[in-house]
């Protein structure tokens, strides 16, 4: 357990956070879940059918994170980088098997991410069986904007969401084509994991992924959080 007079073999890593919009206060990051293949035409674009699965969820580690207009180094291993820009759920409170209908009452603000993936990693280890982590848990691979608290913004059910590269829009969609909502989401997720405050829940990504290469700039926008910049470097 730690405590101020705990000591620890080295200097234990700074607790990773994101701003808020509006406050000075920051938002602790616990854990940060990703839903795959949430948007129908998306889904179809990887070969699956959408119909047909329910939700399931992977993770990215908190130190994964990226803040808003910073540089992302293009990763090692992989000559297939996906962007796939994504409305991000940040729980205000924690539990088990939360109910869809109260789950709201549970979301603390969104944000909006890009789950940046070695889809040529992602793609060796469906083959053969292995986990996703390398191919979607690596450094700098979540790019995140500060959180608007849904105090401000409310809950976000509709809206633009879409992803320019270099000035061409690649991904574009609206919140209404999420195949589970986000209340749903959260319902699935905590039947599964006890859920915290300061987990992040990466909400899937529109169809449209594609490779982006150093140099690249890309922009993505959500109606209600507002746009996420960042070029490969
Ligand atoms: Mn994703």
């Amino acid at each position: 357990m730690s405590s101020s007079n705990t000591n620890y073999v080295f200097a234990p890593p700074a607790t990773v956070s994101v701003g808020v919009v509006g406050d000075s206060a920051r938002y602790p990051v616990r854990r940060i879940y990703c839903v795959g293949r949430n948007y129908a035409e998306h889904a179809r674009e990887m070969g699956h059918d959408p119909d047909r699965e329910l939700p399931f969820f992977f993770q990215k580690n908190p130190d994964n994170l990226v803040l808003n207009n910073q540089d992302f180094p293009y990763p090692t291993m992989t000559s297939n980088l996906h962007h796939e820009i994504e409305l991000v759920v940040a729980m205000g409170q924690g539990g088990r098997d939360i109910q869809a209908a109260n789950a709201l009452a549970h979301v603390y603000g969104y944000a909006l991410g890009i789950d940046l993936t070695r889809r040529d990693l992602q793609n060796e280890a469906k083959k053969t069986g292995r986990p996703w982590e390398i191919g979607k848990a690596f450094e700098h691979s979540a790019p995140m904007t500060d959180i608007t608290p849904a105090t401000k913004s409310g809950h976000l059910s509709k809206g633009a969401i879409w992803l320019k590269v270099n000035g061409e829009v690649r991904q574009q969609s609206d919140l209404t084509q999420l195949i589970w909502n986000i209340p749903e989401i959260i319902a699935h997720l905590s039947a599964i994991f006890e859920l915290r405050a300061g987990d992040m829940i990466m909400t899937g990504t529109p169809a449209g992924v594609a490779a982006v290469k150093p140099g690249d700039v890309m922009e993505g926008f959500c109606e209600g959080v507002g746009t996420i910049i960042t070029k490969v470097v």
